[in-house]
């Protein structure tokens, strides 16, 4: 089950494989797999067919784009009509979607039927996967890693065939490392250009949604799917329609790679350094130059983004209150003790560390000390990058300083966990694109992701380095020893 949208695509337009048969395959492989990996939280077998029968309906009329009828899983992040959307948490754990979000929409639109909805970390905090209210997911490549997070299960359906692709959201990396710890491929777009509308908010200046795919030129064929304007999303922009897949096909002679000299130093594991080297000396090969950049704010990246995140976290989650929806404590002797004891017993630690860092970042007395020195770091981290832009076309670097630790290897050491995303979260905070793919494997084959970093919009030129890179090599197309039983 490893085939790419543009293969399923053209099985059901050669009329080989009907979108019921499809999902019939995919849901069989998840029902002998999920029990082992955990990578959804739902799967609604009879909702996934009746529309993969609709869109199987829809060919038959000749009617429908090219993805009609591919099945695709949604990260539990995104609401969708009739479907329970748990964000990972057991705030809502019984809640059933009454609307869809854009992305939803937009999907459903392109009549591609959904597998199911992917575990995640608890309302996206976390880059294992561990904080999720329903267990951790478990990383195909080594059931005893993690997949990185907080898009866990959704780059761990795609490695391990259950999906042929998923949406994820990145905050801080939570689209790009998974990719990388899984081997798949994933973009993380310019904030802005896929709309926010009914993805549940974390930290909303930086949350942007992506796709996480086999390779990039099916991730090419998601963003023509899920980008595009939304007036219900006052950060969503106004932009012509693009084709994300048109420059897919350009040869890479005189593309400046810029290499950031602060992603090469200490803390990056030897592997993934050596695997990164060979795909730079790759794309020398396809015509590319390499220049020296530097990124020298990048460094402060995490420190920023643990102010910036919780603190708009901690606004954001101010409204799972036990009163209007999700999870209310069964026991309570008075209002603030039901607003009390709900939260204390309906989030878990990791969130509600978040809240209490944001709401201590953002109380009178420490509001300039904490949270305005981020916003100032974040213009400056901002800065480094147009600067950079100014000399080369992408950056170039390893999304995660190491290949997939062990489950419980990082959980008692926020910090050491927060250090994952040390190369992707300045993009977050920049509002770039960002995107991972892979490159290689360590000596225990864990698969190894290389980072593209692309100027605001860039997207397309992105792609077209990682499927001319994929044309090349072919990382991207192994896949896990998974015994489907
Ligand atoms: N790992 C980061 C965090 O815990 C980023 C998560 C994300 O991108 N959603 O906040």
């Amino acid at each position: 089950m490893n085939h790419t949208l543009k293969r399923l695509s053209s099985l059901l337009a050669e009329g080989k494989a009907s979108s019921v048969e499809l999902c019939q395959d995919y849901l069989a492989r998840i029902a002998s797999l999920n029990p082992t990996l955990n990578a959804f939280v739902t799967t609604d077998p009879e909702r996934t067919l009746a529309e993969a029968r609709a869109a199987d309906a829809l060919r038959a009329e000749g009617k429908g784009g090219a993805l009609a009828g591919v099945p695709v899983a949604h990260k539990d992040i995104f609401c969708a009509e009739g479907w329970r959307t748990t964000c990972g948490s057991r705030m809502l754990a019984d809640f059933v979607s009454p609307y869809d979000a854009h992305v939803i929409e937009r999907f459903k639109a392109a009549a591609m039927p959904c597998l199911g909805k992917t575990n995640m970390d608890e309302f996206a905090m976390g880059s294992s996967n561990e904080t999720s209210f329903f267990g951790p997911v478990r990383n195909p490549w080594d059931t005893a890693r993690v997949p990185g997070g907080s898009s866990g299960g959704s780059a761990a359906c795609v490695a391990a065939g259950l999906a042929p692709a998923a949406t994820g959201t990145d905050t801080g990396g939570s689209i790009r490392q998974p990719a990388a710890l899984c081997g798949i491929t994933g973009l993380k777009p310019t904030y802005g250009v896929v709309s926010r509308y009914g993805m549940i908010a974390f930290a909303s200046s930086l949350d942007q949604a992506g796709p996480m795919a086999r390779d990039a030129e099916d991730c090419a064929l998601l963003m023509n799917v899920m980008a595009g304007f939304d007036p219900r999303d006052s950060t969503s922009l106004e932009r012509d329609t693009e084709d994300y897949a048109r420059d897919l096909d350009k040869p890479l002679t005189g593309l400046r790679v810029g290499l950031p000299r602060e992603f090469f130093g200490a803390g990056l594991g030897a592997e993934t350094a050596a695997a990164v080297e060979a795909a730079i000396g790759q794309l020398r090969k396809l015509g590319a130059t390499t220049v020296d950049i530097g990124l020298p704010n990048s460094r402060l990246s995490v420190a920023a983004y643990y102010v910036l995140a919780p603190a708009e976290a901690s606004s954001n989650l101010s409204r799972y209150d036990g009163v209007r929806y999700g999870y209310r404590a069964p026991e309570y002797t008075d209002l603030t003790d039901m607003y009390e004891r709900t939260r204390a017993e309906g989030f878990g630690a990791e969130v509600k560390r978040r809240i209490m860092i944001g709401t201590y970042v953002l109380s009178h007395g420490y509001y300039d000390a904490y949270y305005l020195q981020a916003q100032k770091l974040r213009r400056l981290i901002a800065r480094d990058f147009a600067e950079a832009f100014r000399q080369c076309d992408v950056i170039l670097g390893p999304t995660a300083p190491t290949t997939a630790f062990r489950l419980g290897e990082k959980t008692a050491d926020p910090v050491e966990m927060y250090l994952s995303d040390i190369y992707t979260i300045a993009v977050n905070l920049a509002g770039l694109p960002g995107m991972s793919l892979p490159c290689g494997f360590d000596g225990q084959g864990l698969p190894i992701g290389l980072q593209l970093i692309g100027d605001y919009f860039a997207e397309a030129r992105m792609l077209n380095v990682a499927h001319q890179y994929q044309l090349a090599t072919d990382w991207h197309a192994r896949a896990p020893g998974l015994d489907a039983s």
